[in-house]
């Protein structure tokens, strides 16, 4: 198993961002991404992508329709090479423009909370009723962040120590994401910076208070592939694009510990003694679908790389939970299983890491 440190959302000076894509770039590799996809509002970039380093950076977009006030319904569009914006009033369209091109697709903080005072409405997802689409955007650090711009002296407050503020996804996000995948669909998610490098400016202060490096080393997306990347630059964009759509990932607050090595399988009775020894493969990993077998269980195990507050969650309710670095569970039902994991961070719980689902199918 191999794993990379990615970003699957961030701006230029090609839309609304701060900086070039050399700068950003840079900053990737400052804040150790060996994943970034650069996804300007309804503009592709061409002659970007490529390895720089360690670090493989590939192309995206990020569309909305401007003809709306304000601008809902962000789709962020990776892996594609045109901009797609005939499409950006039609989303199962533009959902569907991005299978047939072979990119893969998330649908842009989902849900929003309004900032009123510095004039940022809210800008969520209005178009339930599309189908097809690879998956959601469950933690969008900026998205968080202006939901708390709620007075002036917060937004200070928040804007000077971020670290102190976040704590992770959007509640009616998770619910979301729940409703959906027990209807039957599979959804994968990511976790992006939505990186802008954006100086808030309010009265006499002025801060760039979101420098891309900085994000970039805080909620981002784990990919997880079962050989490393190629250095040939068409092969690993199709084993990026792969994993995405496999969900094989999962969502982390690095800032508040490395995520890196964190594991979620599963094994059933066929093909895998249940019981596993230590040095037995997994059968599934997070993002696949796996049946119950003729034993009718699956173990799930879980494994952390640092103390945490670990919780197993069935179609959106705890099944299990505890403290350390592992748990295991017998599941004899199907369902959805996902795992959220909590740490002390800044004097208080955050969210850690989001798992992708394990499917567990009758
Ligand atoms: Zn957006
Ligand atoms: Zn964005």
């Amino acid at each position: 198993m191999y794993e990379y440190r990615a970003n699957f959302h961030q701006h230029t000076t090609r839309s609304d961002g701060a900086e070039t894509h050399q700068t950003v770039i840079l900053a990737g590799l400052e804040a150790g991404l060996e994943v970034m996809v650069f996804t300007d509002h309804n503009t592709h970039v061409a002659g970007q992508e490529g390895w720089h380093q360690n670090l493989l950076v590939l192309m995206g977009i990020e569309v909305n329709d401007t003809s709306q006030v304000p601008e809902h319904s962000h789709y962020l569009c990776l892996g594609v090479d045109r901009d797609l914006n005939e499409y950006a009033a039609r989303p199962q369209q533009l959902i569907n423009a991005v299978n047939d091109i072979g990119g893969a697709g998330f649908i842009a903080h989902p849900f929003e909370r309004p900032a009123p005072l510095f004039n940022e409405g809210e800008i969520p997802w209005k178009h339930w009723e599309t189908s097809g689409y690879t998956g959601l955007e469950i933690w969008n650090y900026m998205s968080e962040f202006k939901s708390f711009l709620g007075s002036k002296l917060q937004a200070v407050r928040a804007a000077w120590f971020p670290e102190y503020f976040i704590t992770g996804p959007f509640p009616e996000t998770l619910a979301r994401w729940d409703k959906l995948t027990q209807a039957g669909q599979r959804v994968a998610a990511i976790g992006g910076a939505d990186a802008h490098g954006q100086t808030y400016s309010m009265g006499p202060l002025s801060r760039t208070i979101f420098p891309y490096a900085y994000l970039f080393g805080a909620v981002r997306t784990h990919l997880l592939t079962e050989a490393p990347l190629s250095q040939n630059l068409t092969e690993a964009k199709g084993q990026v694009l792969d994993a995405l759509r496999r969900g094989h990932c999962f969502v982390a607050y690095d800032l508040a510990g490395d995520t890196t090595g964190f594991r979620f399988t599963a094994a059933n009775a066929d093909e895998q003694p249940v019981f596993a020894t230590a040095d037995a493969g997994p059968k599934a990993m997070q993002g696949d679908e796996i049946s119950l077998g003729h034993l009718q269980m699956i173990e799930l195990n879980i494994t952390t790389p640092l103390r945490a507050e670990i919780r197993l969650l069935k179609d959106g309710q705890v099944a299990a939970s505890g403290r350390g670095q592992s748990l295991s569970y017998i599941a004899s039902e199907p369902g959805v299983y996902r795992v959220e994991c909590y740490r002390v961070f800044k004097t208080r719980w955050r969210g850690w890491i989001f798992s992708n689902p394990i499917y567990v199918r009758a």
